[in-house]
């Protein structure tokens, strides 16, 4: 039996025809690493392998270091707006303009016209302006960093009163009072889980305090014996009390979502003409963008949050704001924007059905025992808790599907158009 001393050395590996040939298709440096890794292996083992064996070894690690991670999915869970499946699809040309901007010199911070240093934020200011009324806008890297350089920027060291029942947790490690806390600012709870008055608000307000805070409570609902103070009224008492309005508004819709049978979210326009100073709000939940997290409000309260060094820390990158500009200029131009989010929101429940009507049809063409049933799909995303769309399920084996009653469920809702060949391959080998 071969010993370890009849192990061959790196280098003879590496210099031998096998060896040149892989450092050839994955560089020399790779191809070094793996084979220490099998040859140390081996070593450990106390148990020299073949030669075949080895270079199996060699070439399963390079696959494991290079092998493509991150990848396009089939969601067939129905759930529009799902942080592990990368939340909203981008429109086409939202991706054709980072793709563009990737590539390539762009004026990120350039004024074309004077010659001057720009600023990003401006690319998006306008549009943001004219869609929401929104006096100024400022775009940073995601949701939460909006939310929390709103709170540092204008809050710091100073009183934050918020209702009980909005103290809410996104998922991850975004809960609000941790947010608040990591501000610097003191929350003051007021009210209790399921009704917070006006008069709560009023009674907490000190000479200390700088700010009433609103959170949109994105991802549950409060029902029964309920009450919220509304954002008029919550806005006039600020006002005369000389305190800041400030709202989290999570999802961050521009259209309104009763239109598609789907329950009320809070528009952002709304929020501004209810007299809301600074609010924050995502660019990939119901606004159907780039990740991204967009102040808007009023111009000195913009302003005031750039300026502050965490601004730089939460900063948004160009192939965003590139995809936020196309995202946007679709909202200006089409009353119905053609974006993939509000396609699967409107999708008429009559054409859900007949697609999985076809999905049936072809997957019990190789026997396959299938149905299509009524269900309801979810927006999911912080968006809309305890809203459902109508649609047409069909019981299967998963792309990514969902469970519905102890069956495998695929919803077409949130399958894009061209991925349905691909879902029916997928599910015909499943089932081969
Ligand atoms: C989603 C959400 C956030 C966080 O936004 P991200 O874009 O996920 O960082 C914050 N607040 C509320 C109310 C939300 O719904």
């Amino acid at each position: 039996m071969a010993g370890l001393q009849d192990l061959p050395s790196v280098h003879e590996m590496l210099e031998s025809e096998r060896g040149v040939a892989l450092s050839g298709v994955h560089g020399r440096p790779l191809v070094l690493f793996a084979v220490q890794r099998a040859l140390e292996a081996e070593r450990a083992a106390q148990r020299p392998s073949e030669a075949a064996t080895r270079w199996a070894s060699v070439e399963a690690e390079i696959d494991e270091v290079r092998r493509v991670r991150l990848r396009p999915v089939i969601n067939a869970t129905g759930v529009i707006l799902h942080t592990n499946l990368g939340r909203a699809p981008l429109a086409r040309q939202a991706a054709t303009m980072a793709a563009e901007i990737a590539i390539r010199y762009s004026n990120l911070e350039l004024d074309l016209s004077t010659g001057r240093r720009g600023r990003r934020h401006d690319l998006v200011a306008s549009a943001l302006s004219h869609l929401t009324g929104a006096q100024a806008a400022a775009v940073v890297n995601n949701g939460a960093a909006a939310t929390l350089l709103m709170l540092t920027a204008h809050t710091k060291g100073k009183e934050v009163i918020v209702s009980r029942g909005e103290l809410v947790e996104i998922g991850g490690a975004f809960r609000m009072p941790d947010i608040m806390r990591l501000s610097g600012a003191r929350m003051v709870e007021v009210g209790t889980t399921n009704r917070t008055r006006l008069e709560d608000y009023a009674e907490a307000i000190t000479a200390r305090t700088a700010a009433i805070l609103k959170v949109h409570a994105s991802n549950y609902r409060v029902v029964g014996f309920t009450e919220a103070a509304g954002l008029e009224p919550l806005a006039r008492l600020a006002h005369e009390r000389e305190l800041l309005l400030l709202h989290d508004l999570g999802s961050g819709a521009l259209l309104d979502t009763a239109s598609v049978q789907a329950g009320a979210e809070p528009r952002i326009q709304d929020s501004l003409r209810a007299g809301v100073d600074l609010l924050a709000c995502s660019g990939d939940k119901l606004l159907g963008g780039p990740q991204a997290g967009i102040l808007l409000g009023r111009a000195p309260l913009v302003a005031r949050a750039l300026g502050h060094p965490l601004a730089r820390a939460v900063r948004v990158d160009k192939m965003t704001l590139a995809a936020l500009a196309a995202t946007l200029d679709l909202y200006l131009t089409q009353p119905s924007p053609a974006l993939p989010v509000w396609e699967m929101l409107r999708a008429d429940p009559a054409s859900l059905r007949q697609r999985a009507e076809r999905w049936a049809q072809a997957l019990s063409a190789v026997g396959a025992d299938v149905e299509v049933t009524a269900g309801a799909s979810e927006v999911g995303g912080g968006s809309l808790p305890g809203e459902h769309l109508p649609t047409s399920l069909l019981p299967e084996p998963p792309v990514i599907a969902r469970i519905e009653e102890g069956r495998v469920v695929l919803d077409p809702r949130t399958v894009l158009a061209d991925e349905d060949e691909p879902l029916l391959r997928a599910l015909r080998a499943a089932l081969a």
